[in-house]
């Protein structure tokens, strides 16, 4: 299905020949990514273009159906598309804001450590609707720190809507607006091999693996929708698209649950499998789940697994949760919002 033209998910090009001009274009793409509103008039442009345009390819429609803010500034928004509910995330960060995208509403991977989980499917995303969760949540974003990274970590498995997820990270990266950088465009997955291979010759951000495992029996257990794939082959399409070329580095994903997957003896069967791949580790406590028997891995225990990792040579970061109180974190996302947050 050939999705209805957005301006959201138009191609600069193709704006600029709508629109009839380059300013034009760039003031449509400044008005999409800027922190002015965003109601029926393209802001900044004579009404008869932006009107046609507009009428043309309008916006996806959306409701901010509630936003929350925690005490260390992370803001999740639940947006309203058609028939979906779906939250993205602003992280505020030093000097730059990361922004956490969903690529579905719901998802059909079951993983058992994950909220998202168990709201089961819904529908995929338009890459229009993607790149509009961008362009609401960067508006939460501090001044000083604009949402110039972005990771498809929210709900859904980005690989199992891969032309959204291409359509809305080419709007995302485009010169001249909003031109993110590819090394700041992540695109996570729970492994889906032929949509890594796909992603990895045609993506231009960095793949990020969600491992979470050292075993295969382990895995299945944990993320029993990824058995298709063991784990040699997840790491085969890594390394085959290393060979062919070396700068495509990667991330490494690896929650720590206590007792379940973090042990020296993982961490040195991790520092094992990696062995000759171009990969950062990104180690991530788990976030409490209700009613999940999951907890994460005591502090000392993400430390030591993590110097085991470092003293290895590999490039490790401990992902230690923000948005305490609001569930926005990474496996909380599952469109529960109290009434009293709502603003
Ligand atoms: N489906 C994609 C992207 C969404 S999940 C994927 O699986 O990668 C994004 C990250 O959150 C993944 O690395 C996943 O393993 C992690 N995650 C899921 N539930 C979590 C939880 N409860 N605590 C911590 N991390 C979690």
């Amino acid at each position: 299905m050939h999705p209805a033209p957005s301006v959201a998910a138009l191609r600069f090009a193709e704006l600029e020949a709508r629109l009839g001009s380059r300013a034009r274009a760039l003031t449509a793409r400044k008005w999409l990514f800027g922190r002015g509103a965003l109601g029926g008039r393209i802001t900044g442009l004579s009404a008869k273009p932006g009107a046609a345009l507009l009428a043309e390819a309008p916006l996806p429609s959306f409701e901010r159906v509630a936003r929350q803010v925690a005490p260390d500034g992370t803001t999740k928004l639940a947006l309203g598309f058609p028939g979906a509910t779906v939250e993205a995330v602003m992280i505020p960060g030093r000097g730059r804001s990361t922004v956490c995208l969903s690529s579905q509403a719901g998802c059909t991977r079951a993983c058992t450590f994950c909220a998202t989980a168990r709201l089961g499917f819904t529908r995929n995303l338009s890459a229009a609707e993607i790149v509009l969760q961008y362009a609401l949540a960067a508006r939460e974003a501090p001044a000083d720190a604009p949402a110039r990274n972005v990771v498809f970590m929210g709900m859904g498995e980005p690989l199992d809507n891969l032309d959204a997820v291409l359509g809305a990270e080419a709007v995302l990266m485009e010169p001249p607006y909003p031109r993110l950088s590819p090394a700041h465009v992540t695109v996570s997955t729970s492994g889906v091999v032929p949509g890594m291979k796909r992603y990895l010759r045609e993506g231009r951000g960095r793949l990020a693996l969600s491992l979470n495992a050292t075993t295969d029996a382990l895995r299945r257990e944990l993320m029993p929708h990824t058995r298709t794939w063991p784990i040699a082959a997840l790491l085969g399409a890594i390394r085959e698209a290393q060979a062919e070329d070396p700068a495509k580095s990667v991330f490494v994903e690896y929650v720590l649950w206590d007792g379940v997957n973090d042990s020296d003896a993982e961490a040195a069967a991790l520092v094992a499998l990696l062995d000759g791949i171009a990969a950062h580790v990104n180690l991530i406590p788990h976030n409490p789940v209700a009613g999940l028997p999951f907890a994460p891995s005591p502090v000392a225990r993400v430390r030591a697994f993590q110097k085991r990792l470092a003293d290895s040579g590999r490039r490790t970061i401990v992902r230690w949760p923000k948005g305490a109180g609001i569930a926005a974190a990474c496996g909380q996302l599952a469109n529960q919002v109290p009434a009293a947050s709502v603003s």
